[in-house]
């Protein structure tokens, strides 16, 4: 029998309302079930919110120093148990072991960086324009945040939002992904062990059509931080805006890397292997698209699908491997019926482009590296987010033509351009449409410190790590400390 996980509710541990559960199952292996979790409805979701809104009086006043003192616990956990943490992210989500470590590395990272926000937290003072008055404006606490998460970075993303709303004085309901319920429920964990007090922090685990759709509804929440698909987002956007809830959305993408002429062809070649099938090509920055120029499209496709094909697809936990599964049956499933989409386009599929089912392979979810070529802009495998290991090459004929196609889509997350000419470099920063942008180098390798997001139909405007990641946690409230004595009017008295 697997074993059962419960909800943490006010500190307590209690099965869903409906008792009802959901399993977690191993992508490498589907008869390996890590546990049984609650499925929760909008009744726990309820009880959740009700606690994490009893405990924001109090927390909210707690020093924001001693609440990152807590974080700080957190992180000192999480290294402890970093090797622990990975091999558990490896079995229930699938990516190689390496990659997992990177995934609790960034959350360890981003857990010690927003910690030291708590001794900072900058407010601005300006001068006021009347005599004897003091101005400024400081950070405060919005309330109740409501944190959904995908299952791709099923620790770092966690850290980006529930650490920074707790160093903030928020507190927290916790909503993470259903096909990762057991990394979020050791996440909790080590929160509660490093000191948050009960009912600051509560997880409810569920189906995001039920669970997640009953917290964005929820009228006692005050904001909705989310990442996931562009589809689901538009979804929380609208549950958001009926009451005029806060929301800050990251989303999906269909990233470019862009290779000149003049490239480092064999960089430009690792670039392009790591970003399209690193993470099985199941992250949000997976470099989707490579638009290649027209004098060395043969040679960099060519050498491009020799390396494809010498990829060992396997268990994530196993040495040998280099691309594990697809998260699930019906992402594999989602992910062939594109194979199909682009054989009906035209696209010429050179390598992979089945279902992959090999010795152990059989046991899990595993798709064959494929590359689509003779893709045209318009085709939906240039359009639409795959999540999967199946990069489309776009041959162009001048830079100027490679950033229109590189703009083509309504998506804007990550993008890459390879080129020994600055020029060329300048303007692709310049004229991209993307909220990150990298110089010989891959569309993936995001650092916790700088801001992290995407434009057009891949965010709402914000930006996750960094100081600026504040700014969805926060309110401004503006002073005014008037020791003049006498009524003073802005605008009017110093005429
Ligand atoms: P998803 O949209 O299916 O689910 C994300 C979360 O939303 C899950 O917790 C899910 O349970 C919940 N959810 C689903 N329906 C909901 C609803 N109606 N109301 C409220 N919550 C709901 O995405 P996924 O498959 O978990 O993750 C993959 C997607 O996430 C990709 O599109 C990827 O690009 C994106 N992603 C974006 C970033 C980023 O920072 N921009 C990072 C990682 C992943």
């Amino acid at each position: 029998m697997a074993h059962e996980y419960f909800n943490c509710i006010d500190g307590k541990w209690k099965a869903s309302a409906s008792g009802r559960t959901f399993e977690d199952l191993n992508p490498a292996n589907r008869t390996d079930v890590l546990g049984l979790f609650p499925r929760s409805d909008a009744r726990d979701v309820d009880e959740a919110v009700k606690a994490a809104r009893a405990h924001f009086a109090r927390w909210r006043q707690v020093p924001a120093p001693h609440r990152a003192e807590i974080m700080f616990r957190a992180a000192e956990l999480m290294v402890k148990r970093k090797e622990e943490l990975a091999a558990l992210m490896t079995r229930e989500m699938g990516k190689v072991l390496k990659e997992s470590r990177g995934d609790v590395q960034e959350g360890i990272d981003m857990t010690y960086f927003i910690a030291g926000e708590g001794r900072r937290l900058f407010g601005h003072t300006t001068p006021s324009e009347l005599p004897d008055k003091f101005a400024m404006s400081v950070r405060v606490p919005i309330g109740v945040v409501a944190a959904i998460t995908p299952w791709n970075f099923p620790l770092a993303i966690p850290t980006w939002k529930l650490v920074p709303a707790l160093v903030a004085g928020n507190t927290v309901v916790f909503k993470p992904a259903e096909d990762t319920p057991l990394m979020a429920q050791r996440f909790v964990e080590i929160l509660l062990e490093a000191g948050v007090p009960e009912g600051v922090l509560n997880l409810v685990q569920g189906i995001g059509e039920e669970t997640g759709a009953a917290l964005v509804r929820h009228p006692d929440v005050n904001l909705v931080s989310f990442t996931g698909s562009t589809e689901t987002g538009r979804e929380v956007a609208i549950g958001c805006a009926q009451r005029h809830a806060r929301v800050s959305l990251e989303m999906g993408g269909k990233n470019p890397i862009i290779v000149m002429d003049d490239a480092d062809l064999d960089l430009a070649l690792e670039g392009a292997v790591w970003g399209a099938f690193g993470t099985t090509g199941q992250r949000c920055t997976a470099a989707s698209r490579l638009i290649v120029h027209r004098q060395i499209l043969r040679q960099f496709t060519d050498r491009l699908v020799e390396r494809a094909r010498q990829l060992r697809l396997g268990d994530g936990m196993l040495p040998t491997t280099d691309v594990g599964p697809l998260i699930n049956e019906a992402q594999l499933k989602r992910v062939h019926g594109y194979t199909e989409i682009a054989r009906q386009e035209g696209a010429s599929i050179l390598t992979g482009g089945h279902i992959y089912t090999e010795g152990d392979c059989a046991r899990g979810f595993f798709y064959a590296p494929t590359i689509f070529a003779n893709v045209s802009t318009d085709m939906r495998i240039a359009q639409e987010e795959i999540f999967g290991p199946c990069p489309a090459i776009i041959g162009v004929n001048s830079l100027p033509e490679a950033i229109e196609v590189a703009n083509s889509t309504k998506y804007g997350l990550s993008s890459a351009i390879y080129t020994r000419d600055v020029n060329k470099a300048f303007l692709a920063m310049r004229d991209i449409e993307a909220g990150i942008t990298y110089v010989n180098s891959s569309t993936i390798g995001a650092e916790v410190h700088l801001p992290f997001g995407g434009v057009k139909q891949t965010g709402n405007g914000h930006r996750e790590g960094s100081p600026t990641v504040l700014d969805i946690f926060t309110e401004w409230k503006t002073l005014y400390i008037d020791y003049s004595g006498r009524l003073q009017k802005a605008q009017m008295d110093n005429e």
